[in-house]
């Protein structure tokens, strides 16, 4: 069988330093990336630009460089270099065509529900809000749009259905949980509108990420669709690095710092077989090879063409 070539990504967000979490999906992407015969490109998740720091970008692109793990573009000098098409804070623009865009296929209104908003319906209705919609009824209030309002997409009702190439069949509704939040009050782009432009532009079509991540997945593919996307990205769903006792790792969790613990005298096939163990791709946490971990990332779902 002759498989399509395929464009994939690593991106982080510069939040803190690079964790075992990272590297475990530079395994899965750079593993998928080979066995479908494509490429990776390296992005820069910086559309929060208040939690995003240039200092944790550098230190991102140093730690990246360390373990020997390069996108085929761009490189870790192309993005010191300055302004990038891979670095979200340097192309305003692209997200502002892509509401443009979407405001002609969807209803796009302002809303002034905050948490408490939602944790008020919630106590009032004893459930969470669900489907589509806000519980402020903002779309029908018809707000003008302000810097400090939300944004949302009315994406309709209904679920979208994908064949994971590692968690096989899915589907979800595209408003699990209200209709997607485009801009939050703080004026920032949200991650949900950023990366669906972003791989429609980068030509992005296969999407390899934590398993956290499958409830979002069907309102960025509805949003694809209204972005004009002629076929929704496939996806890739994979297992989350957790600490010992099972609970999930956070971004802030110092201890597992790529830098730190390479600091600290760690190689990087430790760390590399550390990532793999902690994953469910090795049964020790030996260490491991870069390229010998891929190649279990690749085997370890069932590829489609
Ligand atoms: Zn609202």
């Amino acid at each position: 069988m002759t498989l399509a070539p395929v464009t994939t990504r690593f991106a982080p967000a510069p939040t803190g330093r690079l964790h075992l979490g990272h590297l475990a999906n530079a395994i899965y992407v750079w593993g998928l990336a080979r066995r479908l015969g494509g490429r990776v490109l390296l992005r820069i998740e910086d559309h929060d630009r208040q939690r995003c720091r240039p200092e944790h970008e550098s230190a991102l692109l140093d730690d990246l460089d360390r373990l020997g793990i390069a996108a085929d573009e761009p490189s870790t000098d192309d993005l010191r270099r300055g302004p990038s098409m891979f670095r979200q804070s340097d192309n305003h623009e692209a997200y502002e065509v892509g509401i443009e865009r979407l405001s002609i296929a969807a209803q796009i209104y302002a809303c002034d529900c905050s948490r408490s908003t939602f944790a008020a319906w919630r106590e009032q209705h004893g459930q969470a809000w669900s489907g589509p919609g806000c519980p402020g009824s903002c779309m029908a209030r018809e707000l003008e749009p302000r810097p400090d309002l939300g944004l949302r997409v009315a994406l309709g009702d209904g679920d979208e259905r994908w064949d994971d190439l590692l968690v096989g069949t899915q589907s979800g509704p595209v408003a699990p949980d209200g209709d997607v939040l485009v801009r939050d009050r703080n004026g920032i782009w949200t991650y949900a509108l950023c990366v669906v432009v972003d791989d429609l532009r980068h030509d992005v079509d296969l999407v390899v990420r934590g398993e956290d991540l499958l409830d979002s997945t069907a309102a960025q593919i509805r949003l694809g669709a209204l972005l004009g996307r002629p076929a929704p990205a496939r996806f890739a769903h994979h297992p989350l690095v957790r600490r010992e006792d099972g609970s999930k790792l956070s971004k802030a969790d110092g201890a597992t710092a790529v830098g730190e613990l390479l600091d600290r005298g760690q190689s990087v096939d430790e760390l590399i077989g550390e990532a793999a163990h902690r994953v469910g791709l090795t049964p020790s946490p030996d260490p491991l090879p870069f390229v010998r971990a891929i190649d279990l990332a690749a085997a370890a779902g069932e590829i489609r063409g």
